[in-house]
């Protein structure tokens, strides 16, 4: 027997509507660029719009896609940094029955013109800044009909017009399409581990249920009352879904734009009165050293409506988590991916234990507890469920209603896979559960590099350096670092009778690849470790060169 209930379905135009209606006054600043100082950086101007504003905005963006010759699902891009016309994208896009795709903006346009062809992209939504790229894109991207500029059209170009114009020429919206909850309504792509970059294709649903799942108290404990200020950019997750859970209740939201450096967030979290921001641990040791710097003059920043800082995208280090409690400010880590929208677990502690005793401290190092309706389980390399006893270490799997269950175009198959008669997705994360329900990361097994919060993707670049006629062999590896977490090393055996510089491999592979995935530096050995299946062992690397960079090595001008 069925339950009597309405089958509503979970859709992103809810959460226009309130935004549109019972938090129509809430405020939504931006910083956009506005000018530059004598030292040619540019200078952030304070732009300020209410959640109606957006809202109606929204429905006219909505208006003027359906103006065009689409077919519901279409997917329509951006290359934009966080502002409230992104916001509008996320509201209006998807409320018109196409799918947003928010593509990473520091990737090098080559591999943004694959990613727009492989997402088949009909409309792009560019930022100003980066109106440079525009014809390379338009000669490699057939599918591309339209193209928007997001704020001042910098100077007439073919086949480009104006974000502003084009909406406000259309009345907002009046009825919705019919919605599926379960319909696509956003895209996201994430480095491959293997081969090309994956797209996770996210639904009206998942959305929804995604941003419920992330207000509540032991989650990231947004509400109307707060100031949030989304760091991680809305290009990565969605911000981690904060633009639509903030909408959906209502949260104050404040956009930094291209501003990220210590000081302006310093300085945004103090004017603002911004009680919650999210980012990764590269932009909190700037804002932490800032801070450290400011206390240290006698002139402390004023942060005391700051509740809490939300770390995630990579581990957050304990020395992390207390150097900010010294300035008594609550740090807490979440764990997740662009496979689970992103947010899994976060590292809410239960009421018997003090958060800055040292054992809250390491329990909030670990990754956290699951929000409700996700799970997650440990396999051994044997498929064998692994015992959540906090020691024995496991392949993690998680399975959820806003977790991928494959990625867009069928492809990656190998990552989606049955136990007890479930699908589980494999996250390529090796880590620990313990008793309480804590997940500790302890590993990686995909081979990839996370710097600065933004994949590097190994495989690639070996590629690329393999094909320099002096390399026999070549393992890319991650190496610790204070401030990006991680950074490319190269391991080159070098062909015999040949010799080759970091220099030299650098010249060879800059051409292909954005100047931060460029390896820091080059080792030359005379073999790599292979392991039985003919692979190279890169754990056994790992470990060999731990601490490379900290001196314990001699540096890559010496090694060649
Ligand atoms: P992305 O899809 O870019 O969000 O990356 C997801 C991956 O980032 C995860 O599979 C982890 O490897 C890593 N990651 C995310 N959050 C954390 C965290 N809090 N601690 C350690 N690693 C993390």
């Amino acid at each position: 027997m069925q339950g009597n209930m309405m089958p509503v379905p979970l859709t992103i135009p809810f959460i226009l509507e309130r935004a549109r209606t019972i938090f129509r006054n809430r405020e939504v600043v931006s910083l956009l660029p506005g000018g530059r100082n004598q030292q040619g950086q540019p200078v952030p101007q304070r732009h300020t719009t209410t959640y109606g504003e957006v809202a109606d905005r929204a429905l006219r963006l909505a208006a003027a896609l359906q103006g065009l010759e689409l077919t519901p699902g279409d997917r329509i891009a951006t290359l934009a940094v966080n502002s409230f016309r992104h916001l509008e994208a996320y509201l209006g896009v998807p409320s018109a029955g196409f799918v947003l795709h928010t593509m990473n903006i520091r990737l090098h346009p080559d591999q943004v013109a694959w990613i727009l062809n492989h997402a088949g992209d009909r409309v792009l939504l560019i930022e100003n800044v980066f109106v440079s790229m525009i014809p390379a894109l338009q000669a490699a991207c057939p599918t591309l009909e339209k193209i928007y500029v997001l704020g001042d059209l910098p100077e007439p170009m073919p086949g480009v017009e104006s974000y502003d114009e084009w909406i406000m020429s259309h009345t907002p919206l009046e009825r919705y399409p019919d919605i599926d909850e379960n319909d696509a309504a956003g895209l996201c792509y994430t480095s491959g581990t293997t081969g090309n970059p994956k797209g996770v294709l996210y639904s009206h649903r998942s959305n929804v249920l995604h941003s419920m799942a992330c207000a509540p108290k032991d989650a990231l404990n947004v509400g109307e009352r707060d100031t949030v200020l989304p760091i991680v950019p809305m290009f990565h997750v969605n911000a981690w879904g904060l633009p639509y859970t903030c909408t959906m209740y209502g949260a104050r939201q404040i956009f930094a734009g291209m501003f990220t450096d210590g000081r302006t967030i310093a300085q945004i979290l103090q004017d603002e009165k911004v009680t919650i921001a999210a980012g990764v641990p590269t932009i909190w040791l700037g804002l932490q050293n800032e801070l450290d710097c400011a206390r240290t003059a006698g002139t402390p920043y004023d942060l005391s409506r700051l509740e809490r800082l939300i770390v995630g995208g990579s581990a957050a280090p304990e020395a992390l988590l207390r150097g900010f409690q010294s300035h008594g400010l609550h740090m807490t880590q979440a764990w997740g991916m662009t496979e689970t929208h992103p947010v899994a677990t976060v590292s809410f502690l239960p009421p018997d234990i003090d958060p800055t005793s040292d054992e809250g401290f390491a329990l909030r190092a670990k990754q956290g507890r699951i929000v409700p309706l996700i799970e997650l389980e440990l396999i051994s390399e044997e498929g064998e469920l692994v015992p959540h006893d906090g020691k024995t270490m496991g392949r993690l799997l998680v399975r959820g209603p806003w977790v991928a269950n494959q990625y867009f175009r069928g492809e990656g198959q190998g990552s989606f896979l049955e136990l007890g008669g479930q699908q589980w997705f494999d996250t390529g994360d090796i880590a620990t559960l313990d008793e309480r329900g804590y997940m500790h990361i302890q590993d990686r097994s995909k081979d990839l590099i996370k710097s600065g919060g933004e994949w590097i993707s190994s495989v690639d670049l070996e590629n690329a350096m393999m094909a320099h006629p002096a390399v026999a062999q070549c393992a890319v590896i991650a190496m610790d670092d204070p401030k990006w977490d991680e950074r490319p090393l190269a391991i080159v055996v070098p062909k015999a009778g040949h010799s080759v510089t970091h220099e030299q491999l650098l010249e060879f592979i800059t051409p292909k690849f954005a100047k931060w995935w460029l390896p820091d530096a080059t080792v030359l050995t005379d073999h790599l470790p292979i392991g039985a299946t003919g692979k190279i062992l890169k754990r056994e690397l790992r470990q060999e060169y731990r601490g490379y960079g900290s001196g314990q090595f001699p540096q890559r001008n010496d090694l060649t």
